[in-house]
């Protein structure tokens, strides 16, 4: 934890840079479901001024994962050949139409729950009378370890292993999200991805947008050094319209400004750029990852054709009142307690959405730190 000290310094920073705004409300959007609980499990939106508001955006890997792309590898693991592998955090976010993967396993699906994608290339080698399939999701954060386990196994000469593929990229949400009616002013993007990504993406998503961006780590001192931040960028472009939104990396001891070329490397090799369909912000243009074809017998998606077809998420305003509000706590606007079942008939024991269900979703957060 770091020194009093500091984090007293920082927020008279915070305090002066809001009223160099004029002390209006002023909205900043945290990317990351990681900043989410820190945020709020050290009540850091506690001690910022009155005004300066934090809306919790969409970057948790399950909760954004489309409840269609569940069905599909719930059908796969259906098929008596197929062993399906996927992390913990994904066990219990419901699908559209087929339960979770907990059910799957209970009617008797062989289902195991793996911690590393490397793992399942072990496993299929120790069990090559199984097709094994791993669900690969998340962000630019996954895609590394993703796009290696691929590479490897087409290395090894695996040919009882594929991969279902939700690989998603934050900057065509950012954007979504930047244009909608009462969206953030600034954002907090999440020092993890820019790691992987650098810093360019996001100095051209600021300038696209005309909303300012702060890479901000996750410590309490590294998401207010983060704030202020990006309350100084909102300030200089208010005063100066005509230059463009600005970015600032507050995360220097991980981001480099060119990121990671060797992750890089490894995702421009093995994936292409595709539409995605997000949970909750539907289908975005140039939002996903997909396997290229030179990896075609690794894809389950073209392994499998059969399985259950994709189809677009519904729209934030499709979604009915009395229904999960996960879409509009992913564009932030709306917060876990405005829904009607949280903490009633939806806590992380009985979850009816993905933000619930996950360690990083918004309604778990706000279960865990806020309940009360
Ligand atoms: S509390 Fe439950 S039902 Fe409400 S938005 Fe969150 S996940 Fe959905």
């Amino acid at each position: 934890m770091p020194s009093p000290a500091p984090i007293a310094a920082i927020l008279a920073e915070i305090r002066a840079e809001h009223v160099a705004l004029g002390s209006r409300p002023v909205r900043l959007m945290e990317i990351c479901g990681g900043q989410t609980h820190a945020i709020l499990r050290y009540g850091l939106d506690t001690l910022l001024p009155t005004g300066v508001n934090l809306l919790h955006g969409p970057g948790c890997p399950v909760c954004v994962t489309p409840g269609s792309y569940l069905d599909r590898a719930i059908a796969l693991a259906r098929r008596p050949e197929v062993t399906l592998c996927a992390f913990g955090d994904l066990w219990r976010v419901p699908s559209d139409r087929s339960g979770d993967l907990f059910a799957a396993k209970a009617r008797g699906a062989d289902v195991r729950m793996v911690t590393s994608p490397l793992q399942v290339l072990d496993l299929a080698a120790a069990e090559p009378t199984r097709e094994v399939v791993f669900l690969a999701i998340g962000f630019e954060t996954t895609a590394p370890a993703n796009a290696l386990a691929i590479q490897l196994a087409r290395r090894r000469g695996l040919g009882n292993v594929s991969f279902l593929v939700s690989q998603v990229l934050l900057p065509p949400a950012i954007r979504r999200i930047a244009g909608a009616a009462g969206g953030p002013d600034a954002f907090l993007a999440a020092g993890h991805v820019c790691t992987v990504t650098g810093e360019e993406p996001y100095r051209q998503l600021a300038a696209e947008t005309g909303r300012p961006i702060a890479i901000t780590g996750f410590s309490p001192e590294e998401i207010l050094l983060g704030i202020a931040a990006a309350l100084r960028l909102l300030r200089q472009r208010e005063a100066h319209p005509e230059v463009p939104a600005g970015l600032f990396n507050a995360y220097p001891a991980s981001v480099h400004p060119a990121g990671n070329p060797e992750a890089l490397r490894l995702i421009d090799d093995t994936f292409s750029v595709c539409d995605q369909n997000w949970r909750g912000l539907g289908l975005l243009p140039a939002s996903g990852l997909a396997i290229r074809v030179e990896f075609a017998s690794l894809d389950a998606g073209r392994r499998f054709p059969e399985a259950a077809p994709d189809y677009p998420e519904p729209i934030p305003a499709a979604a009915p009142v009395s229904s999960c509000l996960a879409d509009q706590i992913l564009m932030g606007l709306a917060l876990p307690t405005d829904c009607p079942h949280f903490g009633r008939d939806c806590t992380p024991l009985s979850p009816l959405g993905a933000p619930m269900v996950s360690a990083e979703g918004a309604c778990s957060a706000f279960h865990l730190h806020r309940r009360r």
